[in-house]
């Protein structure tokens, strides 16, 4: 028999979450999660879903109709756009900058598609005119693209490139995950097709939600592809049909004939996650999806400012970085691991490890979300110069707090 103690009530330890996702959610969306479970097709519950529609139309900047929720962490959202496009035989293009190319690969790879990539060193992006060189010389149906990668910290910038995809008719899809609401991204401006995200970056909620938007020319060809349940409905779905999309659950064609007017059954909707992920685009629409970006550029400035103050070196290319994520590299002599425990245990602060080749070089902080404040950024800044010094990393002591306070002034 397990002792009593084991099965203590939930109370995690209180964390400052400043790393690069997930990160503490804002209240705001936590009261909203623990309202009560209604029925999933009383009138009640389809306005919410309606009115989550219309409220993450404002965070991805598009009047697209094929705005929703996929149910699962950013993944989801990610494997929904496509197992849902990708027919067998395929052509993609993958520009990978960081570990999330190398995902969209992996996924795409699954669909059958015939996967070409380019890459760059990490730390740097694309220039747009070796994206269009690539694309004629693969012609591929789909270029699919992160925004921000968060291993990296880089932010590709992506005006050009729809221009690009547009005028040789390739589809545009993006992961801007990480990105979204803390850079500036436009999906009806630069045209792009299908984007996917979830809620523990800047949107300042759990993961667990996927917001995803499509095109008309993105929907339309979703909806040419056959979906099992149509064929379970008309008795006339053959296997091994070309046309067929492979999941059940990340079906987009039955999803949107789950969340349009047919109403169709499909799953049933996460109702405590739809609440969330509503109160987070509702956060994000009261304060304005540019004010919001504005304020990630600030606070994210402002650890910039700082971390520099304290004489550390940051990673890639400064002009192309993230505004809600920065790597810092690990200063000689210091033992980035036990930094980031002295933080954790002593002061309750989470920063980011890295991966792949930035393993043991760098730490990635973020400032992001609920967390993107100025009394976030400021605490941070003095717990990791006082462990620095605690540690033999001379800086004269409160030199990163005072830079960033300056700066808000
Ligand atoms: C953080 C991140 C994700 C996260 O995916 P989950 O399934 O929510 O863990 C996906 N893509 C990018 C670019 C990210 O930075």
């Amino acid at each position: 028999m397990l002792k009593q103690h084991s099965f203590d009530q939930i109370n995690p330890p209180a964390r400052l979450l400043m790393g690069p996702g997930p990160i503490n959610a804002d209240p705001r969306v936590l009261r909203a999660m623990s309202s009560q479970l209604i029925g999933q097709y009383d009138p009640a519950m389809t306005d919410y879903m309606n009115q989550t529609m219309a409220l993450y139309r404002q965070v991805f900047v598009t009047d697209n109709p094929w705005t929703m929720l996929v149910d699962g962490t950013s993944r989801a959202g990610i494997e929904a756009v496509l197992v849902s496009i990708i027919r067998p035989g395929d052509k993609v293009l993958v520009p990978i900058f960081g570990r999330f190319g190398h995902l969209l690969c992996e996924i795409a790879r699954r669909c059958r598609a015939q996967v070409h990539t380019i890459e760059v060193p990490w730390g740097e992006v694309f220039d747009p005119q070796r994206i269009d060189d690539a694309i004629q010389s693969v012609q591929p149906r789909l270029l699919a693209c992160v925004q921000g990668d968060t291993s990296t910290t880089m932010l590709q910038p992506l005006a050009e490139i729809g221009e690009i995809c547009h005028r040789h008719d390739v589809l545009f899809y993006c992961d801007a995950t990480a990105s979204i609401a803390g850079n500036p991204l436009h999906t009806d401006a630069w045209h792009l097709d299908a984007v996917s995200a979830g809620l523990q970056k800047c949107l300042g909620g759990p993961s667990g939600s996927s917001p995803i938007t499509l095109s008309e020319q993105f929907s339309a060809q979703v909806r040419a592809r056959k979906h099992v349940e149509q064929g379970i409905r008309n008795a006339q779905h053959q296997d091994g049909d070309e046309e067929m999309v492979y999941s059940n659950y990340f079906d987009l064609g039955m999803i949107m004939d789950y969340w349009g007017p047919e109403r169709l059954n499909h799953h049933t909707e996460a109702t405590s996650m739809l609440f969330g992920a509503r109160e987070c685009a509702r956060i994000i629409a009261q304060e304005g999806i540019d004010q919001c970006v504005a304020r990630h550029q600030i606070h994210g400035e402002a650890m910039v400012k700082g971390l520099q103050a304290m004489g550390l070196a940051l990673f890639g290319d400064l002009a192309h970085k993230m505004s809600n994520v920065t790597g810092v590299f690990i200063p000689q002599g210091i033992d980035g691991e036990q930094v980031r425990q002295l933080l954790l245990n002593d002061f309750g602060i989470e920063i980011g490890t890295s991966f792949g080749p930035l393993h043991g070089k760098i730490w990635r902080i973020g400032v992001m979300g609920y967390n993107a404040r100025k009394d976030t950024v400021l605490t941070t800044l003095a717990a990791l110069e006082a462990v620095l010094n605690h540690l033999g990393f001379v800086t004269t002591q409160g030199s990163a707090m005072q830079a960033a306070w300056d700066f808000y002034e």
